[in-house]
């Protein structure tokens, strides 16, 4: 395991987040992580994850479709980096927090080149099964 610092381009906003990029990535193709990009990593525990300066400047995606859904996807709202996901759901098994991979700034390129990533296919709402195309996400 290892302590991650993590933060937004502008700098109002800094984390810490323990886990360990070599246990595992996700990317996935569902229309909300196709927009943002996104790649994440889940931490094995979500008391592993410290804001340390920027609550105010914080902004949240509302999610629409995923209405009733206990899922937050937080962002800088001064420079726009997108930063974690938190949140509660039991068929994920509860509490989670999942960083945003490119907002880490301790990640080596090497580590970030090793990382495994499970391409999940969220588009087709079966995240434990691997995404069909993946080569334009
Ligand atoms: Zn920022």
């Amino acid at each position: 395991m290892k302590t991650y610092q993590g933060s937004c381009f502008c700098g109002a906003v800094a984390f810490e987040a323990d886990g360990d990029l070599a246990d595992g990535t996700m990317r996935c193709n569902c229309r909300f992580c196709r927009k943002m990009r996104y790649w994440e990593m889940r931490l094995p525990d979500p008391d592993g994850f410290r804001l340390l300066k920027g609550r105010e400047a914080l902004a949240e995606t509302p999610r629409a479709e995923a209405d009733g859904l206990d899922m937050h996807h937080r962002f800088c709202a001064r420079c726009g980096t997108r930063l974690w996901t938190e949140g509660n759901i039991a068929e994920m098994g509860g509490r989670f927090v999942m960083v945003v991979v490119a907002a880490l700034d301790n990640a080596s390129e090497a580590e970030l080149a090793a990382a495994p990533v499970h391409w999940a296919d969220g588009a087709s709402d079966n995240w434990q099964c691997r995404a069909p195309e993946t080569r334009h996400l």
